[in-house]
């Protein structure tokens, strides 16, 4: 995020401080529109980007049957009320032609999908679309599991609710038994 882009951020908030009748020149959080310039250049660094970059495929003998990577934590903020929604990502493919990806980059796919204003659908799909983009695997399942404070800090105010969204392609949407298998091997305890 440039410079002007943070400054506008710093003014905003200035401005939200203002607005909620609180003193933006009280001297504990005179620094706060700074602070949160540079926590909302990290949290929405991805804002835009439509596709993942930064990965390695590598080329193997012989293919998985699955490969599941399990409660992931992300956090992202809710495109409505810019209020954090966080929880934990299942995700599981079947490879194809022997193709796999670098274990460590699919907690990145997590993040980079995560990293703006979004809702918990859009992140299942976008997380299912991108690694069947870039692996071109069998078929992709991804599961998740999330709190959002919109929902539990204001109107229901009911804290602990989880939503669980899932998201099949290939495989997964055809053979039952192995969508059984991601299904109890993810399940959430
Ligand atoms: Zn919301």
């Amino acid at each position: 995020m440039n410079e002007k882009d943070k400054t506008k951020i710093e003014n905003a908030v200035t401005d939200i401080i203002e607005a909620i009748g609180d003193d933006p020149k009280r001297a504990s959080i005179q620094e706060t529109p700074a602070r949160v310039a540079t926590a909302y250049s990290e949290i929405f660094s991805e804002t835009g980007n439509a596709h993942f970059t930064d990965y390695k495929i590598f080329d193997v003998d012989e293919n998985a049957d699955m490969v599941v990577v399990q409660d992931i934590p992300f956090y992202s903020m809710c495109e409505h009320h810019l209020l954090p929604f966080f929880g934990t990502v299942n995700v599981a493919y079947v490879p194809q032609d022997g193709k796999i990806i670098g274990l460590s980059k699919i907690p990145r796919l997590v993040n980079f999908v995560a990293r703006r204003p979004s809702v918990q659908e859009n992140i299942t799909v976008m997380i299912n679309d991108e690694l069947q983009r870039i692996l071109k695997p069998k078929g992709v399942a991804v599961s998740i599991s999330a709190r959002h404070l919109c929902m539990e800090m204001r109107g229901i105010n009911k804290s602990g609710l989880s939503t669980y969204t899932t998201k099949f392609s290939g495989v997964f949407k055809e053979d039952h038994e192995l969508k059984n298998e991601f299904l109890q091997q993810t399940r959430q305890k």
